[in-house]
């Protein structure tokens, strides 16, 4: 068997892992990523010393069932790391790049790897043909699309206007030289992006003022300095009728009894992983776009939290001024002399105007897969073999990733796993869930192989 993996960020590197650590000798693995390097894509491929994995090495193993491989990599490699250490992300795509290598030789070379760009995946036969910007083709019998973070969109039509001085993706390569050290900035946003780039900024030398501008104002918070214990919190259950308002309730009044009991939030935060998938499964629709609206940007706050270094030093940029996280929506935005004049509506509609020099977009990935110009995504669209999830939040996929096409069925050949799943699973960007996908889909394609060959 041949599977193509498209997309070699950690989805793809998990994926192609476990499809080799699975393999019987027999099967082999075609990793296709358009960029140089693999394991690295948004989230892994700063360099930055500042920029720190934003969870502790004991939940970032590629194995589900051994949770210290990370830090035995870490310790291997002469680093100073416990389970409880939060590394910096570029050590996350060192160990991501050795793993795989590892997988591949004891797999005996089945891994093959191609730089190149997937433009399209024509399902032929009992498999697929898939294409290449460079005019070649994969002939692959299943494929797993591992295309990750889209790229971000822009939170208001009018910041085209501005030319240079609006960075659209803050990820992009150099994305921030143009920024000069004392000029003001504006992020628009305050989640983890606008941590990045503010830490980026002042880590650079940046002394002019940063504003970060968001509807609800809210930065994440931070993780606590020592090992909280995720607690599951027995009441808060999947149940038919289940709505988002009463789901909010538990969980608030769960995390406020274990704070006033002596105990920590995070613990009722983290106690609740195990369970998203399926709680957000139990919610209609119509209760998860409610959801969405009401409560998901609380819950993200909350759940996706700052290392607390990395809090320690936003606590420092804000409490010296540096920084100003506020609440408002962009009213208004147009080039003024050698600057942009941005107009921030505040609550109770008064607008505020600053005078930045450059606007970062800081609203992070994009999800809304109809939208993009993806070459890939429009032809998967155009063709029927795919359709957006009715969220806007990724892909329509069932439970193990399969692609549900336009007609409504799930396709045979066609998997994936990682953001795109959003819809589905809510719960899918972080390592641990797609090193669970990876290993459940490496472990299902074998199986279809094996029961092929009997
Ligand atoms: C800034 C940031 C920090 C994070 N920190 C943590 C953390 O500390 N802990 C944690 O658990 N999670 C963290 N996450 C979440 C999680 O690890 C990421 O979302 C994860 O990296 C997703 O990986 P991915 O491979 O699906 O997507 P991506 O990282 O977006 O990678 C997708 C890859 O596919 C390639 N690709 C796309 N389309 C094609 C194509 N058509 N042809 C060929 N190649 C293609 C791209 O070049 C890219 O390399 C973080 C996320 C972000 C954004």
């Amino acid at each position: 068997m041949t599977v193509a993996v498209v997309g070699g960020g950690c989805s793809g590197v998990l994926a192609a892992v476990h499809l080799l650590t699975h393999s019987d000798g027999r099967s082999r693995v075609v990793l296709i990523e358009r960029d140089a390097e693999v394991g690295a894509g948004v989230a892994y491929g700063t360099d930055a010393p500042w920029h720190t994995l934003n969870t502790t090495a004991s939940v970032m193993s590629a194995y589900p069932g051994d949770p210290d491989d990370f830090t035995r990599w870490a310790s291997r490699m002469h680093l100073t790391a416990t389970a409880n250490s939060y590394l910096p992300r570029r050590l996350y795509r060192l160990y991501l790049q050795a793993t795989l290598a590892d997988a591949d030789r004891a797999s005996g070379s089945a891994l093959f790897r191609l730089r190149a760009r997937v433009t399209a995946v024509h399902p032929r036969g009992a498999g697929a043909i898939v294409g290449l910007d460079d005019g070649g083709h994969v002939e692959a019998d299943r494929v797993v699309l591992a295309l990750g973070n889209l790229p971000p969109r822009d939170p208001v039509d009018t910041l085209g206007t501005i030319g240079p001085r609006y960075v659209r993706d803050p990820w992009a390569p150099r994305a921030l030289a143009g920024v000069d050290h004392d000029e003001p900035v504006l992020l628009i946003g305050s989640g983890l992006t606008a941590v990045d780039v503010a830490l980026t900024l002042a880590g650079r030398g940046h002394r002019g003022p940063i504003d970060a501008v968001s509807r609800h104002g809210l930065l994440p918070r931070a993780h606590a300095p020592w090992p909280v214990e995720p607690t599951p919190v027995p009441a808060i259950q999947a149940r038919p009728g289940l709505t988002a308002k009463a789901l909010l309730r538990a969980v608030v009044k769960a995390a406020r009894a274990a704070d006033a009991g002596g105990g920590d939030w995070r613990a009722v935060v983290d106690g609740l992983r195990p369970t998203t998938q399926t709680l957000w499964r139990a919610l209609s629709p119509a209760e998860r776009r409610r959801f969405l609206r009401r409560a998901a940007r609380l819950w993200e706050v909350h759940r996706h939290r700052m290392a607390p270094s990395v809090a320690a030093s936003v606590d420092g940029l804000r409490a010296s001024g540096r920084l100003v996280v506020r609440s408002g929506a962009i009213a208004s935005v147009a080039p003024d002399g050698g600057a942009v004049r941005v107009g921030i509506r505040q609550t109770g509609g008064v607008v505020r105007e600053l005078r930045v020099g450059h606007v970062v977009n800081c609203t992070g990935p994009s999800t809304d897969v109809a939208a993009s110009d993806d070459p890939l995504l429009r032809s998967l669209l155009a063709s029927g073999t795919a359709r957006p999830d009715p969220l806007g939040l990724g892909l329509d996929v069932t439970d193990d990733g399969a692609l549900v096409s336009s007609a409504g069925s799930p396709s045979s050949v066609l998997r994936t796993l990682g953001p795109l799943c959003r819809g589905r699973l809510w719960e899918t960007t972080a390592v641990p869930e797609i090193r669970d996908q990876a290993c459940a889909l490496a472990t299902a394609l074998v199986g279809e192989r094996r029961s092929a060959a009997v």
